[in-house]
């Protein structure tokens, strides 16, 4: 029997116990002291099953999630790293755990908010940080509504447009709209840039600024960036980094050097804190000098996730000044040898150098390869399950049709990013000579696969009597 095959009610036998509790003690008054009116007219419905049930059915539950402290997590546009278990010590110390929000102002708590300050700012060439957004989106929004505030204390109120290149994650323009912009497209060019052609007739009086991410969402470097700064600037716009993976770049580029005047960063994907299943996040926000007196808009209730910042704020400390320079190489250089590796088996569009992650185009089928012609970038991240690898992101970015994105982060050794290069060869293998196999996986999973449209329009997110 698999624990997991059966809810943990389904295991209760009445009667059964994991542990024993008196039924009145001494030293209290029991049920007694309870108002009538208040108590359970029945016992709570709750299971009774032993503790060896208890701890195998849970036990198997939590092996049946793929984290990156199973297995490698190649998921682009994610860095999904692997992140020093230190840093969860220093973040659930009583001191810092047991802490109330509302106790923001402690010298103690102050002085890691000043040192991450002052960190963070050394590292993007931005003047200050605000720490209160939670997450990426959020600071993007904070970030915008710097922007708006900006304009709008000059007596400029005509910037409601903001421009946004069509390889923007998606909450670029999701931000912006909340923040009651409109949004206007920047087309990538061939070489998967900004083309400065296409944002030149783009710039008037109207433009709040643009929203960029550099490297870009297909891990290219947007080299123009100065040229953009400039015609932006000129133009009266400001520039928003959007700094969610600022892996590449630590210790080598600056976004306020690039001449970029806002920018949030997600602490939960650059600066050590495990992410996925919706927190906790941190998405500071940074802002140029002139931008300071803005930084106070307020989006939220409290000062941000500070146990997020505590794992952001020892990582950069024990890293240090000179190994945390070696993040933004180290992600790049296991990106480019991955693409380099596979490029033969798999089509790259863009062949750059890449920072640190990079889009193939789905299977390349050159005449000796005629049975790939079926498979598809779906059935390759299937079949990477089998083998025992999170996949990758996949028909994301939009730009290409059977898009497999791979960041593989700065953390893992040689010897993983092999085996992962193995295993996609293999793949691709086993879609010239047996596609059946790529088609029907994953074959050693709970679950295969799932219907994907209807599980995305219709979850069923708890267990339903069949
Ligand atoms: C993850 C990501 C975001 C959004 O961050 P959240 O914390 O999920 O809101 C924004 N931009 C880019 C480029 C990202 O990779």
């Amino acid at each position: 029997m698999k624990y997991y095959d059966k809810l943990i009610f389904e295991l209760s036998r009445e009667g059964r116990t994991g542990c024993s509790l008196p039924s009145k003690c001494d030293s209290c008054a029991g049920t007694d002291a309870i108002p009538a009116g208040l108590r359970r007219a029945q016992p709570a419905a709750l299971p009774e099953v032993s503790e060896p049930d208890v701890v195998r059915h849970y036990t198997a539950l939590s092996q049946m999630n793929f984290g990156v402290d199973s297995g490698f997590y190649p998921l682009g546009s994610c860095t999904m790293k692997y992140n020093p278990k230190i840093n969860e010590e220093i973040a659930a110390m009583p001191a810092f755990a047991a802490l109330h929000p509302l106790q923001n102002d402690l010298p103690g708590v102050q002085a890691v908010y000043e040192g991450l300050d002052r960190a963070l700012a050394a590292i993007t060439g931005m003047k200050h940080f605000t720490f209160k957004p939670c997450a990426g989106a959020h600071g993007e929004l904070t970030g915008l509504m710097i922007i708006r505030e900006y304009h709008m204390s000059r007596g400029d109120m005509k910037r409601t447009r903001i421009i946004v290149p069509d390889s923007a994650h998606g909450t670029n323009p999701a931000s912006a709209a909340v923040c009651g912009l409109e949004i206007v497209e920047v087309k990538s060019n061939a070489g998967g840039l900004v083309s400065v052609d296409d944002l030149k007739p783009l710039l008037d009086d109207t433009v709040a600024g643009i929203m960029m991410t550099n490297p870009n969402t297909l891990g290219l470097f947007e080299k123009d960036i100065r040229e953009i700064a400039r015609l932006v600037h000129d133009a009266g716009g400001l520039l928003y980094y959007d700094g969610a993976n600022m892996n590449p770049l630590i210790g080598t580029v600056r976004p306020g050097d690039m001449g970029f005047d806002v920018m949030h960063l997600n602490l939960h994907k650059s600066f050590s804190t495990p992410h996925g299943g919706g927190g906790p996040g941190s998405g500071p926000v940074g802002v140029c000098e002139k931008l300071v007196p803005h930084l106070g808009v307020n989006v939220s209730g409290f000062n941000g996730n500070f146990g997020v910042m505590l794992r952001a704020y020892a990582y950069i400390l024990m890293l240090g000044r000179q190994n945390v320079k070696l993040c933004g190489k180290l992600a790049t250089l296991g990106a480019n040898y991955i693409k380099e590796s596979l490029k033969d088996v798999y089509r790259l569009p863009l062949t750059q150098v890449c920072k640190h992650e990079f889009v193939f185009d789905g299977l390349t089928h050159d005449g000796s390869c005629e049975g790939r012609q079926g498979a598809t970038t779906l059935d390759v991240a299937k079949r990477l399950l089998d083998y025992g690898y999170h996949a990758p992101t996949i028909y994301f970015p939009l730009l290409f049709h059977q898009a497999i994105m791979i960041e593989p982060t700065e953390t893992e050794s040689k010897e993983t990013l092999d085996a992962f290069i193995g295993v996609m060869r293999r793949i691709a293998d086993e879609a010239a000579s047996d596609p059946g196999i790529l088609q029907g996986a994953p074959h050693n999973t709970p679950v295969s696969r799932p219907d994907e449209t209807t599980a995305a329009r219709n979850p069923i997110l708890k267990f339903q009597d069949a």
